[in-house]
């Protein structure tokens, strides 16, 4: 193992290694990367601490089709002393109009598998 060790470090010393090559998607569309970039992007604007929460969270409890950072920036709600994101102003009326049932659907996500790009 000491000589593939020594062969990264010559890889990372020359230059080399996989920089050059094209980034390999799985076979997933390039659509679909965009889209992941876009909701990445929207997801950032949130700010660190704030972003990892909605990545946690991952689907708009409002509308659970939708994906958090799909309609650009979350918008944050507090439900109940619960920090809740969703994914887009009238959402977010509507958790406060109904803190209950968002809430239930939001402790439901937390449980529900995510959906993997490409399929
Ligand atoms: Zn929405």
């Amino acid at each position: 193992m000491a000589r593939f060790c020594l062969c990264c470090s010559w890889l990372v010393l020359l230059g080399a290694g996989c920089a050059e090559k094209p980034v390999a998607t799985g076979g997933i569309p390039p659509g679909v990367v965009e889209a992941e970039r876009a909701i990445q992007a929207s997801l950032a604007q949130l700010g660190p601490e704030d972003q990892l929460r909605a990545e946690q969270q991952y689907y708009c409890p409002v509308m659970p089709e939708y994906r958090l950072g799909e309609m650009g920036k979350p918008f944050k709600v507090v439900l109940k002393g619960e920090t809740v994101f969703v994914c887009c102003k009238s959402c977010q009326d509507t958790a406060q109009e109904e803190p209950d049932k968002i809430l239930a659907q939001w402790k439901e996500l937390k449980d529900r598998p995510r959906a993997t790009p490409g399929n």
